[in-house]
């Protein structure tokens, strides 16, 4: 394809940014090429043309307005963590928890995979701001793909359109981002409702700051702003310039008495942070409010204060449908009232929308998310476990005022939660950063829907960040040490750092704690023991609250079950640390040594 096809419009004055688009085309192929402005007549466009090809169906405009439901092919549901790259120039920078390609050798690959990878398609240009457009944490980045999908959920997850070129001008700086489904139309039988390849990359190229995804469509692995940059990228960014990208939720809690706070937590993928992010305080809670920053991703700088402030650099919500109802997260299905894209969950007869755990009985007939009718006796899940709702932000009741300040949100507390059946009690306190450091590095939660793979595995997932650090996990418990020390050096207050774990089960493999609203009562005892007001017990983990240290106003939980969500079993404790060691000593020669220290002594404190 020659250079004149690319035909960039008069608001986009990058010349280097055109002459890269002519270049992916060149390699790619297209039919032809769109610049994205984001516009409503541009998204309708868009949906309109996904419905004309099956790839779409919009729901009834009286039951769900403006919304749609995407169905992709079944082999194309999820995150595919096997075959996501970090290409450093060297292999050590990218450590052992990544899969690692030579740069060179990679480059020479994706180029043959390419090449001409885009016959038949449109190739979309799509600017999109991650952060507040103009602001200065925010980063930008151009994403070209080849799926009308892409383009409407960036437009919902970033600000996309036109306004990013006025902030780019002649020579701004953007991380270049290239995707493709991999499936050019050669033959009428090339033009399916999904399109993917079996065979998939997503690969990061961190020093040069470049992001190239081929074979899939879905979420994570296409929609390039998110995983890809905001945490990838954006966490070696974080390295190289003392700051943190982060898989974490960010909340603001309210107390009767007006006080504030603002808490980061981080959970792996479909572990509970849009559900924490979005709670209601139950019954026994009147006079508390919680509001939302982020439900996935925070950027964390330290402010001028020395204290660490956090900005969500998204602009909607990516969340997992199934379990999401009325009772577990009423913002949640608050915010899904409208204008709403849908993948892979079922539909109704009157064409809305239905997932399990939507309604405690399921409607007597559906198409499921194959497109197969389905009824409640079928045996099979009618949406899929790793189905998903694409939203705005905006629109959800339980939104921050503060939530696009550029300044961010300052944090008083971090919280890192995995999925455990056993082991790991409600909550813990860290007794100083140090061991929050080592609390969250050695972290560990059972494989989700979320990625492609065994689910219900335990694997250590540090910092909820195993498929997101974009650099050596060593490296990265340095560099939050690091900045540790340097909040404490300003002689600021360090925000405190707790485990939680809301997935503790019973002997039928049911979950004992509550959850949901009811983490308002741990959520509590977390502000509480940061404004000095709460009381604990010191154990070989940490300090944990006993029974009468958490409110239990409208609640009939049991001391009997607390104890089942807090005891600490010593033969699993030392089982936890044996997998401690594994990771660390996957890791030797990049490990901190303090934290070899902080492990010495958890060891000696449990095995007494
Ligand atoms: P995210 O991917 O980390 O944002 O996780 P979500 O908030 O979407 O939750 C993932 C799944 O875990 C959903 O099915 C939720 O219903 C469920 N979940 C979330 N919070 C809780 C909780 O406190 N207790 C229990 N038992 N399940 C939860
Ligand atoms: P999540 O991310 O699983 O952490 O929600 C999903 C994705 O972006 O694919
Ligand atoms: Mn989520």
């Amino acid at each position: 394809m020659s250079q004149t096809i690319v035909n960039a419009p008069s608001f986009v004055k990058h010349t280097k940014l055109i002459a890269w688009v002519a270049e992916i085309a060149a390699l790619t192929q297209p039919d032809r090429i769109e610049w994205c402005d984001g516009s409503e007549e541009e998204n309708q466009r868009l949906l309109d043309l996904m419905v004309s090809t099956g790839m779409m169906r919009k729901l009834n405009p009286e039951k769900r307005p403006n919304s749609y439901l995407a169905s992709s092919d079944p082999s194309d549901v999820a995150r595919v963590e096997e075959r996501t790259f970090i290409c450093s120039a060297k292999r050590e920078d990218a450590g052992p928890t990544n899969n690692w390609e030579d740069p060179a050798v990679m480059r020479d690959k994706l180029n043959g995979l390419f090449a001409g990878c885009m016959r038949g398609r449109t190739l979309y240009v799509v600017p999109f701001s991650m952060g507040p457009l103009g602001s200065h944490i925010a980063q930008i980045g151009v994403e070209l793909s080849d799926s009308p999908y892409v383009v409407v959920n960036m437009r919902i997850m970033a600000r996309m359109g036109k306004a990013v070129y006025d902030v780019l001008g002649e020579n701004g700086n953007f991380v270049p981002c290239v995707h493709t489904v991999g499936q050019p139309i050669l033959t009428a039988a090339d033009d399916v409702k999904w399109p993917c390849n079996p065979e998939k990359y997503i690969v990061h190229y961190p020093e040069t700051r470049e992001i190239w995804s081929f074979g899939s469509g879905y979420g994570g692995n296409a929609l390039l702003g998110k995983k890809c940059l905001a945490l990838r990228i954006a966490s070696v960014m974080g390295r190289d310039e003392g700051w943190l990208a982060e898989h974490m939720l960010i909340l603001g809690v309210t107390n009767p008495q007006g006080e504030k706070h603002y808490v980061a937590a981080a959970f792996p993928s479909a572990c509970g942070k849009t559900n924490f992010a979005m709670l209601v305080p139950p019954a026994g809670f009147e006079g508390w409010k919680i509001e939302t920053v982020g439900d996935d991703i925070a950027w964390l700088k330290p402010g001028a204060d020395g204290r660490l402030y956090a900005i969500n650099p998204e602009a909607g919500f990516f969340g997992v449908a199934p379990g999401t109802n009325t009772t577990t997260n009423p913002n949640c299905m608050a915010t899904l009232d409208k204008n709403v894209i849908f993948t892979n969950v079922a539909l109704t007869d009157d064409g809305d929308v239905w997932w399990e755990g939507l309604s405690k009985t399921a409607p007597a007939h559906l198409i499921d998310w194959t497109g197969q009718d389905w009824t409640p006796d079928c045996g099979r899940k009618a949406a899929h476990p790793n189905s998903r709702f694409t939203v705005s932000a905006g629109q959800c009741p339980s939104i921050d005022a503060d939530w696009e300040n550029p300044n961010g949100v300052p944090i008083s507390a971090f919280i890192f939660g995995g999925r455990r059946g056993d082991t790991m009690p409600l909550v813990v306190e860290a007794t100083d950063w140090q061991d929050g450091v080592y609390k969250a590095a050695t972290m560990g939660s059972e494989t989700t829907a979320a990625a492609v793979g065994q689910q219900g595995v335990v694997r250590r997932d540090p910092f909820a960040m195993l498929p997101f650090c974009g650099y050596h996990v060593g490296d990265y418990f340095a560099h939050w040490l690091t900045v540790g020390e340097k909040l404490a050096a300003s002689g600021a207050k360090l925000p405190k750092i707790f485990n939680v774990n809301w997935f503790r089960t019973d002997a039928n493999g049911k979950f004992i704690w509550p959850g949901f609203g009811q983490n308002m009562r741990v959520l509590q005892w977390i502000i509480d023991r940061c404004e000095n007001r709460a009381t604990g017990q010191d154990t070989p983990i940490g300090v944990v609250p006993r029974y009468e240290d958490l409110s239990w106003e409208g609640s009939e939980f049991s001391q009997e079950l607390f104890t089942a969500v807090t005891s600490q079993d010593k033969a699993a404790w030392q089982r936890e640390l044996a997998s401690h060691d594994e990771l660390f000593s996957k890791i030797a020669d990049k490990l901190p040594a303090s934290l070899k220290t902080r492990r010495q002594t958890l060891g000696e404190k449990i095995d007494v």
